[in-house]
């Protein structure tokens, strides 16, 4: 999939503003972003629920022409997977195939792969959020789609579910397609992709792998969490390591503990403050970034691009 300089308005709002954005065969590939970032309406041109004002948008090979269609070989859903709920989980496939000319092979598989087995004779009137998201996967599979499109997929699913989904994700992308899902939480996306683009008030302001993004927050300065066997030497060291600040009367990221330092620093600053406490005796019981790199990178470019996009 490639898009090229696509825009996308509704009335005065620019939802999308140009955007480049491409998802090899065999990725998956995260839409990162706050809410009303634009992945929605990006998910939506991918599956020909709307068409883009201006660029050039390619899916599979071939350039998406000025018809509302999904696109052959392109599956998943935005806004929720539509379901039937008087019918249950088995029946709701079955409808879905029988309305594509297909018969029922694969229904049991596919309920199998996204862990709904046990409740396939269920109505999904009962289900959860996170079974819902996990049964419109499974439609999705039913496909064999080369493009699988899904909008904020992990939303409800708790850890078993997760690591279904990202088990059926890398299932799909080891035989070669494409997957690009939203989400507007990194640490989820980190879970399942490789790749993400972080979309800002309908701009990209970075698209590339993770470890890119998480390197990037990590050559930078960060606030660390230091809890020590003796925390007033602690203290005394950390005030005399160079390159790091000592940060001061923060209950809430101290979490109430006085006995937890907070400190501010590089990687390297923070490596000379441990050789310093091993050095001087202090034992190091936890040192941990307050916000996880790649939140903080996603904090950090996300809001820069918010003082520097044009009101909405
Ligand atoms: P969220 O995380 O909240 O789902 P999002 O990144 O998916 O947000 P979009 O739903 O793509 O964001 O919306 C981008 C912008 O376009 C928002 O300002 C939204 O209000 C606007 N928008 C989206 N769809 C429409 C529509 N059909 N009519 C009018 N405005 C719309």
């Amino acid at each position: 999939m490639r898009a090229r300089r696509i825009s996308k308005s509704f009335g005065d709002i620019v939802a999308l503003d140009g955007i480049d954005v491409e998802i090899a065969e065999g990725q998956v590939h995260g839409l990162v972003g706050p809410n009303g970032a634009g992945k929605t309406t990006l998910l939506g041109l991918l599956l020909g629920l709307a068409r883009a004002d201006g660029g050039e948008l390619e899916i599979l090979g071939s350039p998406v022409r000025d018809t509302l269609a999904v696109p052959d070989g392109v599956a998943g859903f935005v806004d929720g997977p539509g379901l039937y709920p008087s019918l249950t989980a088995w029946q709701n496939l079955a409808a879905l195939a029988r309305l594509r000319g297909d018969g029922a092979d694969g229904i049991d598989d596919a309920l199998a792969e996204v862990g709904l087995t046990d409740v396939a004779g269920d109505r999904v009137r009962g289900f959860s959020l996170g079974m819902r998201q996990r049964l419109g996967l499974a439609a999705a599979l039913l496909t064999k789609p080369r493009l699988l499109v899904l909008d904020e997929p992990a939303n409800g699913l708790d850890p078993a579910g997760k690591r279904h989904v990202h088990r059926v994700l890398s299932r799909l992308a080891a035989h070669g397609t494409a997957v690009v899902l939203s989400s507007h939480r990194m640490d989820d996306l980190a879970a399942l992709c490789s790749e993400v683009t972080l979309l800002a008030t309908g701009r990209v302001v970075f698209s590339g792998p993770v470890r890119t993004l998480v390197a990037g927050a990590l050559a930078g300065e960060l606030e660390y969490r230091l809890a020590a066997s003796d925390p007033a030497a602690a203290r005394r060291t950390a005030l005399q390591t160079p390159q790091l600040r000592v940060l001061d009367g923060d209950d809430l990221l101290q979490g109430h503990d006085p006995d937890v330092l907070l400190v501010r620093a590089a990687v390297p600053a923070l490596d000379d403050l441990v050789a310093r406490l091993i050095g001087a005796g202090v034992g190091v019981r936890e040192l941990a970034p307050v916000v996880a790199p790649l939140e903080a990178a996603f904090l950090a470019l996300t809001a820069t691009a918010d003082a520097a996009g044009e009101p909405r």
